[in-house]
């Protein structure tokens, strides 16, 4: 039996909890034989995993999780070996993470008029140089006892809904498809059947990015409704795009565990043979 692939996985670099040598470490805790990191518009963990997945056997396959904007929908684009100095995936990253820090900052100015919460106490859940994001508006929610956990943060005051949200810049997902290609990397949708504000991407758009070189949809993972699978099978028949499975592991951050989720070893297969960017780091 292979050991299990999953391919995407946050660490503290965005809105993970643990350090990629902590995400590594537990990938290997939890008999994983491929891991891909992949935070939120940052590649600044690779070099970190890399040096800690060295003599564990554990491959660990460099990738991102780039944030894309289609009209009011945040469509995410898991992206699998790119070359990481690529000027364009370089600046356009960083213009995503510095517009996320001012959008984070903004969001937590109108909180503050309500509850006892200032930036200061954001940076302190974050890393320096990392992906800000609500994750971490939510982590100092938690640290004063204003919510409970990640999750009742979401529901609440970091609702999109609850009067201070605000989106941020992000790319259309085709200019994103478009870049990451360029980069030598393979472009794969993420959860793209999630429920409610993130509906499925409709096909016409879909078609469009296969063309750019979209070249997967993650169907196995827990956000995408049952129906939404059964179509996104059938959108990737038909366009003969590869099929991935994944926990999209946050730590403690979220329930999601390494593993719950996987992918087929010849559908990474198919990535790697892909790729032109970079390769996979044997452990
Ligand atoms: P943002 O990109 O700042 O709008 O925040 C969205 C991020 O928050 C996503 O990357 C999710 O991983 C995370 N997230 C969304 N809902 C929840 C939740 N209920 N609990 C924990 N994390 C969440
Ligand atoms: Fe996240
Ligand atoms: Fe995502
Ligand atoms: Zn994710």
């Amino acid at each position: 039996m292979p050991r299990p692939i999953d391919l995407h996985t946050h660490s503290s670099v965005s809105d993970g909890t643990e350090t990629p040598t902590e995400l590594v470490q537990a990938a290997v805790a939890a008999d994983l034989g491929t891991v891909a990191i992949t935070d939120h518009d940052s590649t600044a963990g690779w070099p970190e995993a890399f040096a800690a997945a060295s003599g564990t056997g554990l491959t660990v396959i460099p990738g991102m999780e780039l944030s894309t904007n289609f009209g009011p929908a945040s469509v995410h684009m898991l992206a699998y070996l790119f070359d990481p100095t690529d000027e364009t995936v370089i600046a356009e990253t960083a213009r995503i993470r510095d517009g996320r820090a001012r959008r984070a900052e903004r969001i937590v100015e109108r909180i503050a008029v309500d509850y006892d919460i200032c930036w200061a106490d954001v940076l302190a859940q974050s890393v320096d140089g990392g992906t800000l994001g609500r994750p971490h508006i939510a982590d100092a929610l938690v640290a004063k006892g204003l919510v409970s956990d990640r999750n009742a943060a979401f529901a609440s005051i970091l609702h999109w809904q609850s009067g201070y949200y605000e989106k941020y810049y992000a790319p259309s997902p085709l200019e994103g498809v478009r870049m990451i290609v360029a980069a030598g990397g393979v472009p794969v949708l993420a959860h793209p059947a999630t429920q409610g504000r993130y509906r499925v991407i409709e096909e016409r758009a879909i078609a469009e990015l296969v063309t750019a070189g979209l070249f997967g949809l993650e169907i196995h993972h827990r956000d995408n409704t049952e129906d939404g699978k059964v179509r996104l099978f059938e959108l990737a028949r038909k366009y003969n795009l590869v099929v991935t499975g994944s926990s999209d592991y946050h730590g403690e951050g979220k329930h999601n565990r390494l593993g719950e989720n996987t992918t087929e070893p010849e559908a990474l297969e198919r990535i790697i043979a892909a790729a032109k960017g970079s390769v996979p780091v044997w452990g």
